[in-house]
């Protein structure tokens, strides 16, 4: 019998048999904590995080970075601090260097750095790791705790936590099975739709062109005028659409709302805040000074050449245009298309390149000061497995390190 198993050997995982394990017992000995998962080498998703890197957290983290219940996400953001996290990466040994954009990152700039040091306090601590042991099935035992069926055997433990992650990358052993084992055990899952991932262009736009290139964006993504979401950041032109930091952030709303039947519609202003009309002064300013200067040569000052041509031909206009003998339709058509472009998108690019999952279990299922599911006494849910998610920038595994805390402390209290 087991004090804590816990399904699940990711980020969150990972840390939740930590604090278990550090926790102490009734009589004083050490806690029995397995870490029972799937894949044959665990880590992964750890491991191609930040690029290689792994963005640990933020240097300021609040519920405005996550998508979910606000209420529920506070409080369990409140359990583990920026600071804390960063004196909890140093107890392990791991000092973390903050980047000009406010991202954490550890100082070898080795995801390998924070897997082995978390894989590393779990071996000292006694919990012991188990890959290829994926979970099949998890049912309350009839005298006390749980029986879990994995694929080398069954074991029992008093407490459960379920640390299966979503659907992104399921090559990794993320692959949506661990919300078919929450739902055995009765919870609900809400829908789930990739976010943080590139969306895909209908192929008759000149994104192709412009691959490779990255630029400044006000992104908006709506549903019959009304605003979801508004966010200014980089947007990078590829060979199949568009991707970047504004475009991950602002994905959940597409794949969202094609989910739920309700088009949603992505725009954007290459000139971030400029209005139309104000971007029409200035042109017309420019007009007036310099009347025999290029249309492309006047709108390299704001934005990009190649992708003023780019645009220039998309609403056929001649890049070469003296910018004082643009016709009025042409001139207004240019303004419309800088500043409230719709991009055509066609598509996501699915779970194979999505970083996080939108929806899953409710977060009002379970008691957030424990991470305790409300209807199955001894089960904690946490991670991606929940109905929340973060925007880019490392706010994902501070969520994972919270509830890891939580759970990993409130299953091994005596
Ligand atoms: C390419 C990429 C880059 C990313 N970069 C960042 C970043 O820099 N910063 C950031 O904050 N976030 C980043 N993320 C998101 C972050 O990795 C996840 O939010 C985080 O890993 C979720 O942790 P988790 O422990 O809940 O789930 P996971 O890390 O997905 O772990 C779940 C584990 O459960 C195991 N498992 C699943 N089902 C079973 C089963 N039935 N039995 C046993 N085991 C099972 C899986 O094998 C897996 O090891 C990135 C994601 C991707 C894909």
């Amino acid at each position: 019998m087991h004090d804590v198993a816990v399904v699940g050997a990711g980020a969150a995982g990972l840390a939740a048999s930590i604090f278990a394990a550090e926790a102490a017992t009734k009589d004083g000995r050490p806690q029995r904590i397995v870490l029972l998962d799937g894949a044959k080498t665990i880590g992964a998703k750890i491991l191609v995080s930040g690029g290689g890197r792994c963005n640990v957290t933020h240097e300021v983290v609040s519920p405005i970075d996550f998508f979910g219940n606000r209420h529920i996400i506070k409080n369990v953001l409140a359990a583990l601090s920026v600071e804390q996290t960063v004196t909890w990466f140093a107890s392990l040994g791991v000092e973390l260097k903050r980047e000009e954009t406010g991202k954490l990152f550890p100082v070898t700039d080795k995801a390998r750095t924070i897997l082995h040091a978390l894989v590393n306090r779990c071996h000292t601590l006694g919990a012991h790791i188990r890959p290829d042991h994926r979970v099949i099935d998890i049912n309350k035992s009839p005298e006390a705790g749980f029986i879990l069926q994995h694929s080398q055997g069954t074991l029992r433990a008093e407490k459960v936590i379920l640390a299966t992650g979503g659907r992104s990358i399921p090559k990794s052993g993320s692959d949506g099975f661990g919300y078919s084992l929450a739902r055995r055990l009765g919870h609900h899952v809400t829908a789930t739709v990739p976010a943080l991932v590139a969306l895909t262009l209908d192929d008759r736009m000149f994104h192709k062109s412009l691959s490779g290139l990255s630029q400044e964006v006000e992104l908006t993504t709506g549903v019959k005028g009304r605003v979801l979401y508004r966010q200014t950041g980089s947007l990078l032109w590829t060979h199949f659409g568009i991707s970047g930091p504004a475009v991950m952030n602002a994905s959940r709303f597409w794949t969202l709302g094609r989910e739920q039947g309700e088009p949603v519609e992505v725009y954007g202003n290459f000139l971030p805040g400029q209005t139309q009309e104000q971007a029409k002064s200035w042109l017309m300013e420019q007009a007036a000074n310099n009347p025999r200067r290029s249309l492309l040569k006047t709108w390299t000052q704001q934005i990009p050449g190649r992708f003023a041509e780019a645009l220039c031909s998309h609403v056929e206009c001649d890049p070469k245009t003296a910018v004082a003998q643009l016709s009025r339709i042409d001139r207004d058509r240019l303004l419309v298309a800088l500043t409230r472009f719709k991009f055509p998108v066609s598509q996501d690019r699915g779970w194979n390149h999505a970083e996080v999952t939108a929806g899953g279990v409710p977060l009002e299922e379970i008691n957030y000061q424990t991470m305790e599911s409300r209807s199955v006494p001894g089960l904690y849910l946490i991670g991606e497995i929940l109905d929340c998610d973060g925007r880019i920038g490392g706010f994902n595994f501070q969520w994972a390190w919270a509830t890891g805390l939580l759970a990993g402390r409130a299953a091994a209290a005596p």
